[in-house]
């Protein structure tokens, strides 16, 4: 984020994130990414310990009762270790304690947000199945009823935490007839009720973040974990959506941006046919091109930030904003991590620097918490509301009479 934008509390919370990422010794990123680590547990108690998880959690709780933008400060900051790094912060701390502050019972808050915001408790988003992440509302996992329990059946895949989360927040079938919006429940499960991790994949980037198969093979889960309604799933679903675009959109940014300052440095140091290669305008230019892109991405997310913190924009506009964020930021750093690769030539690409490791961790960021195919999706369905109802307000310049023939007889031809 840019400093001119923040307030001296958030400068404040900027170093704070900063001083943390330094405090991560380099051998347990080196240990994550080699799968030594495979859950950052040591790092999820240090940010308890520090007050950084839960940025927009309620004080009362244990969180910082921030704003969005001051989640979108630290979420950059936390990722400059690697993109992992946010990813278990934002699953715990944004995703499943978004759920819990908005439709978590007091007992249920008490229970599970207190200690998730100390850093002694750590939760696992459970939606995508081996079946499918995008449909989501084609679940198979079931919950059935059993007296006042739930008893619940299926597999989730590719889930964060997997290894090393204490409780699951789980999406399940418990109305097999009704409309799909209407079919499902949110319920947390404690890893000891009988969840089972039978799997751990090899991942191209992003590791150590316990990323497994979680399987629940009738699993009892009592009725007051019930996260909201029963069958009431899809407003939790859409609540915690905005945590995870915005929240993963951010944490690029700063995934990314270790990529511009080690090429940066690196150009003013490396030589070629007599002079250092920054003065080579096919170098420079990308450094302008990777830098111009992260401020862009900056910018987006900031006006993303303001509009969610307002409440006063329409869900609607809110999830076209979140979505389109999502998918050209994490574009965006893509390019970033790719062009400054390109500035470093061959030693770009070896582990003598940390560019093929951010390009690796990066490329998750336009697949998980919805691929960007699914962004575009949302995006266009919002915008073509949006500008039905512009056309019904007539406040604005009709631009496509604007042109020469704009009136002429039987061009304009619609079927
Ligand atoms: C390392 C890692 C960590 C993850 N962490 C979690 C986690 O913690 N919790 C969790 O629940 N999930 C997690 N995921 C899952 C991730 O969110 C899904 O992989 C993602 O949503 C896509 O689902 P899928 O893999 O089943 O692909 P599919 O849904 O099968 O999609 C395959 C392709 O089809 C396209 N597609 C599908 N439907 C449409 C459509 N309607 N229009 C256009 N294109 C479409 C997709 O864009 C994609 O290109 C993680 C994934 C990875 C790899």
């Amino acid at each position: 984020m840019f400093d001119f934008l923040m307030t001296p509390e958030q400068l404040k919370l900027r170093d704070e994130v900063r001083e943390l990422a330094r405090w991560v010794p380099r051998e347990y990123i080196l240990d994550m990414d080699a799968d030594k680590i495979k859950y950052p547990k040591e790092f999820m108690q240090e940010c308890g310990r520090r007050n950084l998880i839960g940025i927009r959690v309620p004080v009362e709780y244990g969180g910082r009762g921030g704003q969005w933008v001051d989640d979108i400060i630290a979420a950059e900051e936390i990722c400059v270790n690697g993109y992992i790094f946010g990813c278990t912060w934002g699953v715990t701390g944004d995703v499943v304690a978004e759920a819990l502050v908005h439709y978590g019972t007091e007992e249920q808050k008490q229970k599970y947000l207190v200690p998730i915001c100390k850093g002694e408790k750590f939760a696992a988003e459970c939606l995508t199945e081996p079946r499918g992440g995008s449909d989501f509302f084609g679940s198979t996992t079931i919950a059935r009823r059993d007296g006042s329990d739930f008893i619940l059946n299926g597999q989730k895949r590719f889930i964060v935490g997997g290894e090393g989360a204490d409780f699951f927040l789980v999406y399940a079938k418990t109305d097999l007839e009704a409309p799909s919006s209407k079919s499902m429940t949110c319920f947390l499960v404690e890893r000891e009720m009988g969840v089972k991790t039978e799997y751990l994949y090899g991942l191209m980037g992003c590791r150590g973040g316990g990323t497994a198969r979680v399987v629940f093979d009738n699993v009892r889960v009592p009725a007051e974990n019930v996260v909201g309604e029963v069958n009431g799933a899809a407003p939790v679903f859409y609540q915690m959506m905005i945590p995870e675009r915005l929240g993963t959109a951010a944490m690029t940014i700063g995934a990314a941006r270790p990529a511009l300052e080690i090429a940066t440095d690196y150009s003013v140091k490396r030589k070629a046919f007599g002079t250092e290669i920054r003065n080579f305008q096919a170098v420079s230019f990308k450094i302008a091109d990777a830098m111009m892109k992260l401020d862009a991405c900056r910018s987006l997310m900031y006006t993303t930030s303001r509009a969610v913190d307002s409440g006063t924009v329409s869900a609607g506009r809110c999830r076209r904003m979140v979505s389109e964020g999502k998918k050209f930021v994490t574009e965006q750093c893509w390019d970033v991590a790719n062009l400054c690769m390109q500035v470093m030539g061959g030693i770009g690409y070896t582990d003598v620097y940390p560019l093929e490791k951010i390009l690796r961790d990066l490329r998750l960021s336009m697949i998980w918490v919805g691929t960007n195919e699914i962004m575009s999706l949302i995006s266009q369905h919002e915008w073509y509301k949006e500008r039905a109802a512009e056309l019904k307000g007539h406040n604005k310049r009709d631009s496509e009479l604007d042109a020469l023939n704009a009136f002429v007889e039987g061009e304009k031809v619609y079927q």
